[in-house]
């Protein structure tokens, strides 16, 4: 090892130059990470592949300016020297630096780290006088070299560089070891990925810009890093995260920070950030300084509701004045990719010197117009764009970026679901080749079949257990099968055994695997109204760990021995199993069997009459004692405290073309709460079964109890009926719940569930190490101890679940578990990936749920557009909230427009705008015009009339209007084919709608066998190789579980539901 002295001139973050001076030894040995190496370099971890056709090493500036093109997936061979790495570190901030490491990280990524500064024979000093990007041009050049020679020439070895200086005296130096600029580099070996070549374009125009920048201060400059750091020590500045008010997001904006950096004891509130000025460049997300300002400058947020998208113009009505300040630094970027709109033809405009620039106007309104300069602004119109920031200085009124890459035509289905998933940060790359490897081999020809060698080690249920399972029509991702029957009578009398059978999704995807890691990274399926992403792979999600029917499946299983008439818990056996399904059931035909009416089991189809009867009869007798056992367990949980809450599902009838046809709400059946049970007392048992074992690395799942105060809505709607809620505890809140019923209309009980389980917050994941014993529970289940354990084809946190089972059952055995399993630092980070991708994946669903409710409601005329019944459920300033139960969906009426006019109604019940005034009172509004007054009040019936607000930059949204002010009375269905009129009122409706849901599913299914089998894999198949049906059991199970909450509704941003946003369906799963 050799020692020499390594000099560093830094910059400090006040600007000021440091010279440091660093001893550095140099090493002969510094691995090269390379499957080629010819000198057994010790090479741990992730190698180079030798698969590839050359290596490729980029120089500090590439790797500064161009890391984006670095990361497409299709470059493979990447060798990033520890030179370009440090100056990346210190030119671009922690940021970039922690993108470049996560790439060095991410085992899909075909790249690795080369510590070239530290061997002996690649390192060169800096000479005197030469400039520092010359000299570390220099030392990334001796790194390719050095690369090249040590790996003996078996692989070409190209260097990139913009520095054309650099490829004129570096190219021709050494043979084997080539010298390109990025675009030469793109052009000669990567021809074909045009989107890496787009990209180039555009960060190129992006940096050639940025010289060009006007000297012209628009905002106060940012604090230095140390002068905000200790403005936030002495409590000067308060930190938190910038959160930009939707509806009014040119001015208003608020910082929420975490109790814990807050040092200055008056704030108990958000601080509001007023105007562009003091927003001072900081972007929706952003970790910000804020100072506040004097008190005589305090204001308050806007109450007054401003309808559609435009801002609020003239005078406003403000809240009571609050904490207001300015921001004086940002902390931390938290900036993502953005979907913009490019501008039309008519708004661009040019600023000459060649280049367009351009402001694009991004689908997130919290989110800033962006300048990007472009050549392709005209053919980009009307085209929905992904771009990423690169700065904003302050002599820019705005943003700079560049665009990635195109998404498709504005108000094309294709482009709006694509937009939805960039904008919830949900990235999903077909599954590669070298993950799909290690996936077991099954086909139609040649299925999966069970290895002996495992056989022997599982409990083999086979023969012994009657399992079944029970799941939407036409599911393919089996995960959870049971079985209940009785055992020879104990000592205490009869006994019987019921059991949960899991998919064993961890004995197929191991810790570690590639497999894993994108499963990890991806965290959950995604469900969207038309489409799904599938978490595993389909050979596993659909055909190997899907607990399919008459075949033998590996399980995970869990089985009580209980006591027959008390149900009291005698014994619980965990452990791996080998099970064939006997019948894969639907829920309508387990239902119909429950009911006793004639439901076909095709798994019997061709046996004999008397074997038929016999074999129908166990099976209808075992589904039996399942509801029996599952309202006893119901009943436990009810006595506990437990939750009937109400989400509203709807579900787009789809046709070949995606077509909307329909929007049918689900129809719950006892059997759905059956199955549920049984999940929710298997997820519990294992929860207390790893809790016990590791208390302080268990992955869990609690509930926190609501903020008393979100309860006022509820609390008030209710007592203008003459109810009284009780929110103390979860019980009373069940139990007064269950008293607030209206025997003349249904709904008000619905109603006022909703509202409950949008006053809830939502259930997350803990490692129970980073969270006291007394904040385990599960409020809304109302169970000490809860987690996820039936799911794992769909959800990591069941994978991760069942590998802590598995190693909690060998500690038992006295066996070591094979691996250290994780500590409860990682856990707790792993909770918060799995929290944040679960709150995407929601987003995204409602999202995309009301995409497909606008694509149905446009297609409608809104003249002829069919009205529907509405109930307002919440009084505001101006107008009143509406649920329409026909739809699901809830949504703002105004009562008072931008010209003052009111609606009166009319003697026909008829509503009409004029001049007049509105009164709101606890329980009412009313109208007051020359013509007389209209009252509308709590859980009153109206009519509405649903039409769609179109926008070019945004999603559609829905648009309400009162059209009279009596319940609405369906009309006769003109052209369906007559049938008896169904009976009016709720019972009537909720019939017909079965009806309906029955129909429409017939329709689809005598679709698909047209179709055939085996019909041609679409388009999304292909590209994604999973399936495409929306399976929604994830969304009927979560239900029970209700966690999801849509916290906009709870007031988490800015304050309060209000009338800003138009019409949006109710929270749906978990
Ligand atoms: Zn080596």
């Amino acid at each position: 090892m050799i020692k020499t002295e390594k000099v560093l001139h830094l910059k400090s973050s006040r600007g000021r130059k440091v010279r440091v001076v660093r001893e550095h030894y140099l090493r002969e040995l510094v691995p090269c990470y390379s499957s080629l190496c010819q000198a057994e370099c010790a090479n741990e971890g992730k190698v180079l592949s030798a698969d590839v056709t050359h290596y490729v090493v980029p120089d500090a500036g590439v790797t500064r300016d161009f890391m984006e093109i670095l990361e497409f997936r299709e470059i493979q061979g990447l060798v990033f020297t520890q030179t370009a790495c440090q100056a990346v570190q210190h030119s671009r901030g922690r940021r970039q630096y922690n993108r470049l490491r996560s790439l060095l990280k991410d085992p899909r990524h075909d790249c690795v780290l080369f510590a070239n500064e530290f061997q002996e024979y690649s390192y060169c000093p800096r000479e005197k006088g030469e400039p520092q990007d010359k000299w570390q041009t220099r030392c990334v050049y001796q790194a390719a070299v050095w690369y090249h020679d040590h790996l003996a020439g078996l692989k070409p070895v190209v260097m990139i560089t913009e520095d054309q200086g650099a490829v004129a005296e570096y190219s021709s130096l050494n043979c084997g070891v080539y010298v390109l600029s990025t675009l030469e580099y793109l052009r000669t070996f990567w021809p074909e990925l045009q989107a890496a070549h787009e990209l180039y374009g555009s960060i190129a125009q992006a940096l050639r810009e940025r010289g060009n920048e006007g000297t012209e201060r628009e905002f106060a400059e940012h604090l230095p890093a140390e002068v905000l750091e200790a403005g936030i020590k002495s409590g000067r500045y308060t930190q938190g995260t910038l959160n930009v008010n939707k509806h009014r997001a040119q001015h208003e904006a608020f910082v929420r920070f975490d109790g814990s950096s807050n040092k200055n004891s008056e704030l108990d509130s958000d601080v509001l950030v007023w105007g562009g000025k003091n927003r001072n460049r900081a972007v929706h997300g952003d970790m910000v300084a804020v100072e506040l300002l004097p008190k005589g400058e305090w204001r308050g947020r806007t109450t007054a509701l401003t309808e559609g998208q435009g801002e609020e113009k003239g005078e406003e009505s403000q809240g009571q004045p609050m904490p207001t300040g300015r921001v004086v630094g940002i902390l931390q970027r938290n900036w993502r990719d953005y979907v913009v709109t490019f501008p039309p033809r008519e708004e661009t405009q040019s600023q000459g010197r060649n280049s367009l620039r351009i402001l694009a106007t991004p689908w997130d309104q919290r989110i800033p117009k962006i300048r990007i300069s472009t050549h392709q602004a005209d053919t980009l119109q009307d085209h929905r764009v992904i771009v990423r920031l690169d700065s904003w200085d302050s002599t820019s009124l705005y943003p700079n970026g560049h665009s990635v890459r195109v998404l498709g035509r504005a108000g094309e289905l294709e482009t709006e679901v694509q937009t939805i998933l960039i904008e919830n940060c949900i990235h999903i790359a077909p599954f590669s080749e070298a993950q799909l490897r290690e996936m077991p081999a099954s086909s139609p020809e040649r299925p999966w079949t069970v290895d002996p060698a495992e056989v022997v080690t599982r409990r083999d249920l086979r023969d012994t257990h009657l399992v079944f399972s029970i799941d939407p029509r036409g599911c393919e991702d089996v995960d959870d099968t049971l079985s209940v029957r009785s055992l020879p009578p104990g000592p205490q009398g009869p006994r019987l055994e019921l059991g949960v059978h899991i998919a064993d999704v961890t004995h197929f995807v191991k810790e570690g695997t590639l497999t894993d890691l994108e499963a990890r990274a991806r965290a959950t399926t995604y469900y969207l109204a038309d489409r799904r992403y599938d978490m595993l792979p389909a050979v596993l999600s659909a055909d190997v760990c899907s607990l399919l029917g008459g075949v033998d499946r590996y399980a995970m299983s869990v089985m009580w021995d209980l006591d027959a008439q008390t149900l009291q818990v005698n014994r619980v056996w965990y452990g791996r199993t080998l099970i064939r399904s006997s019948y894969q059931l639907y829920y309508e035909q387990a239902q119909a069997l429950l009911n006793g009416e004639e439901a076909e089991v095709p798994e019997l189809a061709q046996l004999p009459p008397e074997e038929r009867d016999h074999k129908l009869s166990h099976l209808i007798e075992a589904l039996e004692t399942l509801t029996q056992v599952a309202r006893h367990l119901r009943a436990q949980r009810d006595q506990g405290g437990a939750l009937e809450l109400e989400g509203v599902e709807v579900r787009a009838q789809l046709d070949e073309d995606k077509n909307i046809t329909a929007l049918v709400p689900r129809q719950p059946l006892e059997v759905h709460e059956t199955v549920a049970e049984c999940m929710i007392y298997a997820n519990h048992w294992v929860a207390r079964k790893i809790q016990e074992r590791f208390p302080q690395q268990a992955l869990l799942r609690h509930h926190p109890p609501p903020r008393q105060e979100f309860f006022t809505q509820l609390q008030d709607s209710a007592r203008a009926l003459g109810f009284t809620i009780d929110t103390r505890s979860n019980k009373a809140l069940a139990d007064s719940l269950d008293q607030a019923v209206d025997p003349q209309d249904p709904l008000v009980n619905r109603l006022l569930r909703v509202m409950a389980t949008q006053a809830m917050s939502n259930a997350l994941y803990f490692s129970t190490g980073a969270c006291p014993v007394d904040q385990y529970y599960h409020y809304g289940l109302a169970l000490d101890r809860y987690t996820h354990f039936t799911s794992p084809i769909r959800r990591y946190a069941d994978v991760i679940v069942h590998r802590l089972l598995t190693a909690a059952i060998a500690v038992e055995e006295g066996a070591r578990p094979a691996k250290a399993s994780a500590s409860n630092k990682e856990l707790e980070e792993m909770a918060q990936h799995i929290n944040n991708k679960n709150r995407a994946a929601q987003h995204a669903q409602k999202v995309s749920m009301e995409l497909f409710q606008c694509l149905y409601f446009r297609d409608k005329d809104p003249e002829t557009a069919e009205c529907c019944d509405a109930v307002i459920y919440a009084i505001r300033t101006n107008g009143v909230l509406v649920f329409i139960p026909q739809y699901g969906l809830k949504g703002a009426l105004y009562l008072r427009n931008r010209e003052g006019q009111v609606v009166r109604v009319s003697q026909d019940g008829r509503c009409v705008w004029e001049a007049g005034s509105l009164q709101r009172s606890l329980d009412h509004v009313s109208t007051t015009t020359a013509s007389g007054t209209s009252t509308f009040r709590l859980f009153q019936h109206v009519t509405v009339r649903v039409s769609v607000q179109t926008s070019r930059c945004h999603a559609d949204t829905l648009h309400l209007e009162l059209v009279s002010n009596r319940a609405h009375r369906a009309p006769e269905p003109p052209d369906r084919t007559p049938r008896a009129a169904p009976p009016q009122g709720t019972r009537g409706r909720s019939q017909l709608v079965q009806e309906v849901v029955r129909q429409a599913e017939e329709a689809l299914l005598q679709a698909e066998e047209k179709k055939g089998r085996v019909s041609e894999l679409s388009k999304e198949e292909r590209e994604f190789r999973q399936s495409k049906t929306p399976n929604l059991y994830s969304l009927l199970e979560e239900v029970r579980e209700q966690a999801l909450l849509d916290l906009t509704a709870c007031g988490a941003v800015g304050g309060g539901p209000d009338l800003g946003t138009a019409a949006r369906p109710c929270a749906t799963s978990a």
